[in-house]
């Protein structure tokens, strides 16, 4: 999920596929009922890991949303896009980072047999994005950031999936949590990533247009 939400370099995408299109819309979706599904299992399950892991969910949602309106806007357009992305992820990363500092003092044990069912779940809807876009892996920078994305997503969700069975072990919260600050620590580092590239993307559309 590192490269995943740090896809600033899809703002390079020129290409136009009708079928790539219509994949990436089945993506959104899975992304989109992803969220709102880890999202109701984390809170039901007191869980912060699998909140956080729903907010990448969000996260990556909005941002394909963002790819898919962005192709064939000009550069400048894409650049503010990505800019966007990139603040929405450090008020996320702020957030799990809060609410996961205030479970530490409040301290809660999760539902570790919901943690690991819905972390399973995460894992099956990221691994269907991964299988529907791999012929498209070898595409452009664009296409192939998506699909690293869910691929690492994946990675994550087998994390979540281990530290469910790491609370069950101990009985105790902290494998959970561990996986929050963790998972905030990746959205803060995609975030500088976003920030830093789109201003450096801003720099150059300023730089074009004023060339005559
Ligand atoms: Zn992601």
């Amino acid at each position: 999920m590192d490269s995943c939400c740090g896809h600033a370099n899809n703002l390079r995408f020129d290409g136009m596929d009708k079928r790539y299109i219509r994949t990436l819309w089945i993506v959104i979706i899975i992304n989109a009922l992803m969220f709102v599904v880890e999202m109701a299992g984390g809170t039901a399950a007191d869980s912060m890991g699998l909140q956080a892991d729903a907010l990448d969910f969000f996260a990556d949602t909005v941002t394909y949303g963002i790819t898919l309106w962005a192709i064939g806007k000009p550069l400048s357009v894409r650049a503010n896009a990505a800019f966007m992305k990139g603040i929405s992820l450090v008020v996320i990363a702020a957030y799990v980072l809060l609410a996961s500092l205030y479970r530490v003092f409040v301290l809660e044990t999760p539902v570790a047999l919901t943690m690991g069912i819905i972390g399973a779940l995460a894992f099956a809807a990221n691994l269907a994005s991964v299988l529907l876009l791999y012929r498209y892996r070898k595409g452009d920078s664009n296409i192939q950031s998506v699909w690293l994305c869910s691929r690492n997503d994946m990675i994550g969700n087998a994390v979540i999936i281990l530290a469910a069975a790491g609370v069950y072990a101990t009985a105790s919260p902290w494998p959970d949590l561990a996986i929050a600050f963790l998972l905030a620590g990746l959205f803060m580092n995609s975030a500088i990533k976003i920030l830093r590239q789109s201003i450096q993307e801003r720099k150059e559309a300023r730089h074009h247009h004023a060339a005559p």
